[in-house]
């Protein structure tokens, strides 16, 4: 069936008077990146270099929650964290806790390709990116106007602390989306098959808002946030404490493998089993299927396919792709 590839920005509950200048930007960057990735794959590049290819531009993106827009942790400092693999061969790379790292994704392949390890975080992490040359900026390039506002906003409604095991300050700790939607959306992924069947995945992101510092999400951990085999590859975005609870992205996988179902029936299946509101996902199969499908009200999203389907969205309207049928795009 050809190369396929599809991105997403981040799910969430963002509402659908959302102002054109906090849409557009991201609208524009997510066709942006789909038109590289999609050249690229027509070029026969390996799905593995398209992730990272299109995996680092969103994190350049400042309208995006990684890399230079990453969100800030509640002493505010930026601590990203990213995760690619290759299906095939099963071979991933991870790191955590980054405060300098230009583009987390591309230290995540490095690890994966030169250390006998996956996942490294924080100070060892930071040494492996001094020692490998990767390019690195002063702490506060990461932390920019917008999150420093949103960081003092969910610390006034002290959001997120509803994801710790630490007592909440009344009800209003239950709510996470602030007005204008803008609370958790924007971590980014994307998950290609070349036209020679391999699969890939990458995600990176800034994790959550006001979370505690050291926190880990679901972005780095293999089978969670991020996973590929043979059969398909998924990136996940939204809770991460929830994603990493139901083992999203592997859930998918194992799914296709065990159960022998279809990438969608095995996608919507997965994210309907998640609590509400917490889980969005964009997948691609070995034959080339997409899916791009989440319990929140919205993701941003994109994707192309070599047979000519292209779709770049936000809101998904409520039920499509419920009824098994061969949308895209699927609201559960
Ligand atoms: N899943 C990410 C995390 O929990 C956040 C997101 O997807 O926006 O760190």
């Amino acid at each position: 069936m050809g190369w396929a590839l599809a991105l997403h920005g981040g799910a969430g509950d963002v509402p659908r008077t959302l102002p054109p200048e906090l849409r557009e930007p991201r609208l524009a960057t997510l066709r942006r990146c789909l038109d590289l990735g999609a050249a690229a794959l027509r070029d026969g590049r390996t799905a593995l270099d398209v992730v990272e290819l299109v995996v680092r531009e969103l994190e350049d993106c400042p309208h995006f929650n990684a890399g230079r827009g990453s969100v800030l942790t509640a002493a505010g400092t930026v601590e990203m964290e990213a995760c690619v693999m290759e299906g095939a061969t099963l071979r991933c790379g991870a790191v955590s806790g980054l405060s300098t790292v230009a583009n987390a994704v591309s230290l995540a392949r490095l690890v994966m390709e030169r250390t006998p390890h996956i996942y490294l975080a924080f100070d060892g992490a930071e040494a492996f990116a001094r020692d490998q040359g990767v390019e690195t900026k002063d702490p506060s390039h990461f932390i920019t106007e917008h999150n420093i506002e949103r960081l003092r906003q969910a610390k006034e409604a002290n959001r997120v602390q509803i994801d710790y095991t630490q007592p909440l300050k009344g009800q209003q700790a239950q709510k996470e989306t602030p007005a204008d939607g803008n609370s958790q959306t924007g971590t980014v992924g994307c998950v290609a098959v070349d036209a020679a069947g391999n699969l890939a995945t990458a995600t990176s992101t800034g994790g959550l808002v006001n979370k505690m510092a050291g926190r880990i999400g679901d972005t780095p951990v293999v089978g969670a946030g991020t996973y590929a085999n043979a059969l398909c590859a998924v990136s996940a975005t939204g809770k991460g404490e929830e994603i990493i609870r139901h083992t999203v992205a592997r859930d998918v996988a194992a799914l296709m493998e065990h159960r022998g179902l279809p990438l969608r029936d095995a996608a919507k299946r997965v994210v309907a089993g998640a609590p509400r509101g917490t889980v969005g996902l964009v997948a691609v199969s070995r034959g080339g299927e997409v899916c791009m499908a989440h319990n929140t009200t919205a993701m941003f999203r994109a994707c192309a396919t070599e047979a000519g389907h292209a779709e770049v969205g936000i809101w998904t309207d409520a039920g499509a792709g419920a009824d098994g049928g061969e949308s895209v795009s699927a609201a559960l």
